[in-house]
C-alpha cells in the first residue's frame, strides 16, 4: 500500500479547504468567506486511487491581504512542500493569475517535488476560456475544478494519482534563478561498452575523485562522484559498475542500455559517448532515442579522436549524420574529445552547459505568439475539409524540457508535418539546440477575444 502526503496549497480564499473538505469527505475544515480566517494547519487521511493519502491544508494562520504572499504565509508554504511527497497547488480561475499565485507557482517549481496544478471555481464557465494564463504558470496542464460544486473531482484525483505513481522518477529542485551555481549539475556518460565512459569519468574527475553516493533514491550500484568544472559543481553518475560486473560475453550489449535507461532517469544532461572508430552504431542510436523520449538535454561526445586520422573530413560528415539519424534533438552539439589524452574536454563541458541552459529556459508568452503570428504568415496551416485551422494562442507551459501549449481550433486535424514546422522553427528562431521540445495541441479559443482580460 502506497501512502503520501499531499499538501494544498495557494493563496487565500482561492478554495483549498472546500477542496480539502470535499477529498477528505467530510466536513473538517471550517470554510469561511472571509480570507485568511484564522485558523490551524489541518490533516485528514483520503483514499485517492488506492492511494492512501495524506491531505495537509496550508490555509491561511493569520489576517492577511487577499493577494500578498506574507513572509510567514511563504515561510509555511515552503514547509508544506518540503514535508510533502506532492504539491497540490490551487488559484481561482476566476480571479485569473495574480502576482502572488505567481510567487506560490515559483515556490512550487523550485521544490523539484511533483506538482498538480488545480483552477478551481470553473463552474458555470466555459471550459477552456479561462485556463490560458493557468498555463503561463509553467506547471503543466490545470485541471479544471470547482472545489464547492465537485466538478472535475475524478481529473484532479487522476492527476494525483498519476504522478504519485511515477513518483520515483525523481526530480531535481528547479534552481533560483540567477542562484544555480550551489547546486550540482547531473550530469551522465552514457554508450556503448569500450566507447571510453570510465577513462572519461576519470579525466574529468582528475586527482579530486570523490564518491558520494550512494544515496537516497540510486541505486546501490550507482555512484555519484562530484566534481567541479570551472566553477561549477557537477555530479557525475557512473553506473559503469554494474556494467563491469556484467561483462560476462554476450550480455554487456544489453546491459548498457539499461544502464543508459538507469543514468537517463538521473541526469539532467547527458553525455551521449561515440567511439569515432564506430559512430552511430544502433545502439547509440537508441540510447539517443530514450533520452529524447525522457526529456532529456544531450551533448554527443565523439571520443577516441586521436585514432581519427582526417579530422577535417570527417567532422562534417558526423555533424550530417547526427542531424539526419537523430532528429528529435536536432542541432545537438557534437564534440570531438579523446578522452585518453584529455582533449576536448572544456569544450565538452561548456556544451554541457550550453544545452543544461536551453533545457530550462521559459520562453516570454508575448514572445512566442509573435513569432507563432510570423510562422503563420509565413506559412499557412492548410484548409482541412474545406475550412483553415487556426492557431490562437501559445505558451510555455512547463521547462526542463521546454514544453508547449499550442490552442488552435481543431488540433486533431493539424497535419504532422505542420507540427514539425512548428518545432523546427521554435529550435531555429529561439536556438534551442540539442533538447527535445514538447509540443501540445489543445481546442481553445482566443483569449484576447475576451473582454477585461489583463493581458
Ligand atoms: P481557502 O482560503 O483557499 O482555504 O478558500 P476556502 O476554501 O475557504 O474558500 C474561499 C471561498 O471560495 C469560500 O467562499 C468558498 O465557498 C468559495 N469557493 C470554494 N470553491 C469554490 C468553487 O468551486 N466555486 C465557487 N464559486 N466558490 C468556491
Ligand atoms: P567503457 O567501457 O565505455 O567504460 O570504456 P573504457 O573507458 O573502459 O575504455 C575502453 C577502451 O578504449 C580502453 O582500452 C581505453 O584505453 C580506450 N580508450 C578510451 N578513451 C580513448 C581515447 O580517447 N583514445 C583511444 N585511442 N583509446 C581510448
Amino acid at each position: 500500500i502506497m501512502s503520501a502526503t499531499v499538501a494544498i496549497i495557494g493563496r487565500p480564499n482561492v478554495g483549498k479547504s472546500t477542496l480539502f473538505n470535499r477529498l477528505a469527505g467530510r466536513r473538517l475544515a471550517l470554510v469561511d468567506d472571509r480570507p485568511g480566517l484564522t485558523r490551524d494547519r489541518r490533516e485528514a487521511t483520503a483514499d485517492l486511487e488506492g492511494f492512501s493519502v495524506r491531505l495537509v491544508d496550508t490555509a491561511g494562520l493569520e489576517e492577511a491581504e487577499p493577494d500578498s504572499l506574507t513572509a510567514r504565509m511563504r515561510g509555511q508554504t515552503e514547509q508544506a512542500i518540503a514535508d510533502a511527497d506532492l504539491v497540490l497547488f490551487m488559484i481561482d480561475a476566476r480571479a485569473g493569475v495574480t502576482p502572488a499565485d505567481e510567487d506560490f507557482a515559483r515556490l512550487a517549481r523550485r521544490s523539484g517535488k511533483p506538482v498538480v496544478l488545480a483552477a478551481n471555481k470553473i463552474e458555470g464557465r466555459q471550459a477552456g476560456l479561462d485556463l490560458y494564463e493557468a498555463y503561463d504558470l509553467g506547471l503543466g496542464d490545470p485541471v479544471a475544478l470547482s472545489a464547492e460544486h465537485g466538478l472535475g473531482m475524478p481529473d484532479l484525483i487522476g492527476a494525483i494519482a498519476d504522478k504519485l505513481a511515477c513518483g520515483e522518477a525523481r526530480r531535481e529542485p528547479e534552481p533560483e534563478e540567477g542562484a544555480s551555481e550551489g547546486r550540482p549539475l547531473q550530469v551522465a556518460i552514457v554508450g556503448r561498452p569500450n566507447a571510453g565512459k570510465s577513462t572519461l569519468a576519470n579525466a574529468l574527475i582528475g586527482e579530486e575523485r570523490v564518491i558520494t553516493g550512494p544515496e537516497a533514491g540510486i541505486t546501490r550500484d550507482a555512484i555519484a562522484l562530484d566534481l567541479e568544472w570551472s566553477g561549477r559543481a557537477i555530479r557525475l553518475f557512473d553506473t559503469a559498475g554494474l556494467r563491469r560486473k556484467a561483462r560476462v560475453q554476450g550480455r554487456a550489449e544489453e546491459l548498457s542500455v539499461t544502464d543508459a535507461l538507469r543514468a537517463i532517469r538521473f541526469a539532467e544532461v547527458l553525455i551521449i559517448l561515440l567511439d569515432a572508430e564506430k559512430p552511430f552504431d544502433k545502439q547509440d542510436l537508441q540510447i539517443a532515442d530514450l533520452a529524447a523520449r525522457e526529456g532529456r538535454a544531450v551533448v554527443i561526445a565523439i571520443n577516441k579522436w586521436d585514432l581519427v586520422t582526417n579530422p577535417r573530413r570527417v567532422l562534417p560528415e558526423l555533424l550530417e549524420q547526427a542531424d539526419r539519424l537523430l532528429p528529435q534533438i536536432k542541432g545537438v552539439p557534437l564534440v570531438p574529445v579523446s578522452a585518453k589524452d584529455g582533449n576536448g574536454l572544456d569544450r565538452l563541458m561548456q556544451a554541457v552547459f550550453e544545452v543544461n541552459e536551453i533545457w530550462n529556459r521559459r520562453l516570454p508568452t508575448a514572445a512566442l505568439n509573435r513569432w507563432l503570428a510570423d510562422m503563420v504568415e509565413r506559412h499557412t496551416p492548410p484548409a482541412v475539409a474545406g475550412r483553415r485551422i487556426k492557431l490562437r494562442y501559445m505558451t510555455q507551459s512547463n521547462a526542463r524540457p521546454p514544453t508547449f501549449v499550442l490552442f488552435c481550433s481543431r488540433p486533431k486535424e493539424l497535419p504532422s508535418a505542420y507540427t514539425r514546422y512548428l518545432v523546427n522553427g521554435l529550435r531555429e528562431s529561439f536556438d534551442m539546440r540539442g533538447v527535445p521540445i514538447r509540443l501540445h495541441l489543445r481546442q481553445g479559443d482566443n483569449p484576447y477575444a475576451k473582454a477585461g482580460r489583463r493581458r
